[in-house]
């Protein structure tokens, strides 16, 4: 009878009807966790208009990754399009490794590299 109510509870975990819309993140698309920072898809310093001013959720993690990789002239000239971003080697590296981490892991990014 245990046995029984178990593989019940089992099966209504896999229903697809999960509650709300669970926002993803911007740049990895794992779900987001307690911790949410608002990246903005064109730099503050850059931005020219209110339509400038769009911010998507990412994982705080994410946000730093991409300062770090890019710089805001960068970022200003890519414009928030995410093709471009996860084209660049360390996001693609980064995106395969933070892919199994939890919603809320947190590392040290490295600062970005003299050029
Ligand atoms: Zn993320």
């Amino acid at each position: 009878m245990g046995r029984q109510d178990r593989r019940q509870q089992a099966r209504d975990s896999d229903d697809d009807d999960t509650p709300g819309p669970a926002e993803c993140c911007w740049l990895c698309l794992r779900p987001l966790g307690d911790q949410i920072d608002r990246y903005h898809l064109i730099p503050k310093s850059r931005a020219k208009s209110r339509d400038d001013k769009t911010t998507v959720p990412v994982h705080p993690i994410c946000r730093r990754t991409v300062e770090a990789v890019f710089t805001n002239a960068e970022l200003a000239r890519n414009a928030g399009n995410r093709e471009k971003l996860i084209e660049h080697p360390e996001i693609e590296r980064f995106l395969g490794w933070v892919t199994d981490k939890a919603a809320d892991f947190d590392a040290p990014v490295a600062p970005r590299r003299k050029r």
